[in-house]
């Protein structure tokens, strides 16, 4: 079925919204892009809290922004108020993730319609963890959908929509082997997705590999751009926890250093590890650009200062207000 969903994202001039691969190839050749991830709020502070974010990372000019969204649909509404909101009040070009969990095929319809309606076309279509326990068994809603390439189908066929999907340089925590792994996202490539975006991962050479095993198993889809997701750790308990879902590794060397900057008190270094952290990540940006990495997509927390002090040691500046922790 092809519906007029994405009409609504002609603006009168005959433009439409830029899909992110364009965005990508448009970018200024002296200065490698980047694009944060952002969470919905779940209530007003944490709201007020992204809009400083928002507007910090809005003068530096993001190449685009995601947002996440929340395991089955907690927070949907707000989640598509705030991802409108950054269409039409911002300069910023949102992503909106969407997970297959949880919705029959008419919901997960309904939600691209809403944010066709608010201008919004490209989307990062997932899977999504069984909410709950993110690693229990996977359970299909019974008028749903199994696996990620499904959604993609799904989202094209609605409209003019741009679609990305999930990578994993350390393979997914749920494929037997890497070979599964790249099959299936290969496959997710080829249903009509532009480009992906990988999971967080600490050592460079994991995404190195993963560009190298697409491009050996289909070089037409090796071919997308695979942009990496870099998280800099300002806190080695909350690092650990997003571990945990992600199926990335500290490598050991890493965790030592991160360890011993936390200290054995009660309470972590936090100074300490976030500058551990933010050394880390700038590294691993230089290696990334180094290696003609397509962009760097950061994880914020909805917190502007620590990408922003990576961005800055990078040589990408950015003018912050003084009151913006993390
Ligand atoms: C960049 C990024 C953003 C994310 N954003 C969110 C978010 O906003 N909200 C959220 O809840 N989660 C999010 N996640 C987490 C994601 O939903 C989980 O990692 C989920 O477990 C997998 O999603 P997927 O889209 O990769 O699934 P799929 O591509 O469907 O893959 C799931 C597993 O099934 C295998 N597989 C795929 N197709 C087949 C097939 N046809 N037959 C057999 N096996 C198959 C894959 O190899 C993999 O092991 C994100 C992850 C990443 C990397």
């Amino acid at each position: 079925m092809t519906s007029d969903f994405a009409r609504g994202t002609e603006d009168g001039s005959g433009s439409r919204t830029p899909s992110i691969v364009d965005r990508l190839s448009s970018a200024r050749s002296s200065r490698i892009p980047f694009s944060v991830e952002f969470s919905p709020p779940r209530d007003a502070e944490a709201e007020a809290r992204l809009w400083r974010a928002v507007r910090a990372f809005e003068r530096l000019g993001p190449a685009f922004v995601s947002m996440t969204y929340g395991a089955g649909g907690s927070t949907r509404d707000r989640t598509v108020r705030v991802t409108g909101q950054l269409a039409e009040e911002t300069t910023l070009l949102p992503v909106a993730h969407l997970t297959a969990v949880g919705h029959s095929v008419d919901e997960l319809r309904a939600m691209v319609g809403a944010y066709a309606d608010r201008g919004i076309t490209n989307i990062l279509a997932l899977r999504g963890d069984p909410p709950g326990n993110p690693l229990g068994e996977w359970e299909r809603h019974p008028e749903g959908l199994g696996y990620a390439e499904e959604l993609v189908r799904l989202v094209r066929d609605l409209g003019d929509f741009h679609v990305g999907v999930a990578s994993f340089p350390e393979g997914h925590y749920r494929s037997p082997d890497l070979e599964h792994d790249t099959r299936f996202l290969v496959r997710k490539l080829s249903a009509g997705a532009e480009y992906s975006i990988t999971q967080m991962f600490f050592d460079v050479e994991h995404y190195l590999r993963l560009r190298d095993r697409v491009v050996a198993f289909d070089a037409e889809q090796g071919a997308k751009p695979i942009i990496p997701e870099i998280m800099p750790i300002t806190s080695l308990r909350s690092a650990r926890r997003s571990l945990e879902l992600s199926g990335s590794k500290l490598p050991p060397a890493l965790e030592q250093r991160l360890v011993r900057a936390a200290g054995d008190g009660p309470e972590e270094n936090r100074a300490a590890v976030r500058e551990v952290g933010i050394e880390v990540a700038t590294e691993m940006c230089e290696r990334l650009i180094a290696e003609g990495a397509p962009c760097l997509h950061f994880i914020t927390l909805n917190f502007a200062r620590a990408t922003s002090e990576v961005l800055s040691r990078l040589g990408i500046e950015m003018q912050l207000p003084a009151a913006q922790p993390a």
